[in-house]
């Protein structure tokens, strides 16, 4: 990684004499590499971060934490069509209007039918009903929280069932984790991010401080962190990678570094297969509360991150009884 594009980082707005809140996002290719195990693991190293599950479509953290919530709300997004049978003259002129087929009569109905999971929501109906009949209603997508851990608060959130626009509610969770940062005078942001390289973790990473992408030892796991090195460098966004089970396949281990030094990224270390990963989840604990090999070779990846990463420099360095 060349040290000048860490320099150029932009870091989040200063707030005034406080320091800069500065967010690490850690993510993967795909679900199942353990980034949650690790994420929740820097929450205990850190011990006064912020939290921000933005994995809002698999929300998995608040397993291993245990929110207490304290603010719940309402995540809109879009709106439906819903029409007000006793405002129709039933002229039908909506049914033809609707170029998704969202609208249709139903048998015996005096007025036609929208089908929410149809409609777009891009309001034609509701402007040329002619006896404006038709209600444009704030689509209710999901819940956002705002929680107490043990380990500092934590913003989360819960998308609906079949509902869209997960790259919007992870915009509202990493805001709102600022938002907390700076109103409690905290540095810190660790981000769950989402798997993939979609509208989701590009939400997710854009104006991060940094990305920790968490590989398998596989093929697929080479491909992945391949294509997260490739996003993260698009939006300029420092990326360091470690591999999880390394140990499970040593060579692969060995490419995906190499391939990570070759494309900049810096390189995090590695954490050991560690049945005690698996006890941890089962307990609701997190690895490093549990301790053994892994616990501490997660400890390293923390403290490389935070040292190699400019941008996050001092954050996630409250001692301990502090
Ligand atoms: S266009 Fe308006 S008035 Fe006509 S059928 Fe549709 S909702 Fe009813
Ligand atoms: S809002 Fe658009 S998509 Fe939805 S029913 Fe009306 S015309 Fe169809």
């Amino acid at each position: 990684m060349p040290d000048s594009r860490m320099r150029s980082l932009p870091l989040a707005p200063s707030r005034g004499d406080q320091a800069p809140v500065r967010e690490l996002v850690v993510v993967s290719g795909k679900g199942g590499t353990g980034k949650t195990s690790l994420l929740a693991s820097f929450a205990a190293l850190a011990r006064d971060a912020v939290l921000a599950d933005c994995d809002v479509d698999a929300a998995d953290l608040h397993l291993v934490l245990g929110p207490r919530v304290e603010e719940r709300h309402v995540f809109s997004s879009g709106h439906d069509a819903v029409i007000r049978e006793r405002d129709c003259t039933g002229c039908g002129d909506c049914v033809e209007l609707c170029r998704f087929d969202a609208i249709a009569w139903a048998d015996g109905a005096p007025s036609p039918v929208v089908d929410p999971i149809a409609c777009e929501g891009c309001g034609v109906c509701v402007h040329l009903c002619p006896a404006r009949a038709i209600d444009f209603e704030s689509r209710r997508c999901g819940e956002w929280f705002i929680s107490e851990t043990r380990w500092g608060p934590m913003v989360h959130a819960r998308l609906g069932i079949a509902a869209e626009n997960s790259g919007k509610l992870v915009t509202t969770v990493r805001n709102e984790a600022r938002r907390v940062a700076a109103a409690s005078d905290r540095d810190l942001i660790l981000v769950d991010g989402p798997p993939g390289i979609g509208c989701p973790v590009i939400a997710s990473i854009t104006g991060a401080s940094a990305v920790l992408a968490v590989a398998e030892p596989s093929v697929s796991g080479e491909h992945d962190v391949d294509r997260v090195l490739q996003l993260a460098d698009h939006f300029k966004v420092p990326t360091a990678v470690c591999v999880n089970r390394w140990d499970l396949n040593p060579e692969v281990a060995d490419r995906i570094e190499h391939r990570a030094r070759e494309r900049g990224g810096i390189i995090a270390g590695r954490v050991r297969y560690d049945p005690s990963v698996t006890v941890a989840q089962v307990r609701g604990i997190s690895v490093l509360e549990l301790g053994g090999g892994a616990a501490n070779d997660i400890r390293g990846v923390f403290e490389t991150v935070v040292a190699s990463c400019s941008a996050l420099h001092g954050a996630g360095t409250r001692p301990e009884g502090a």
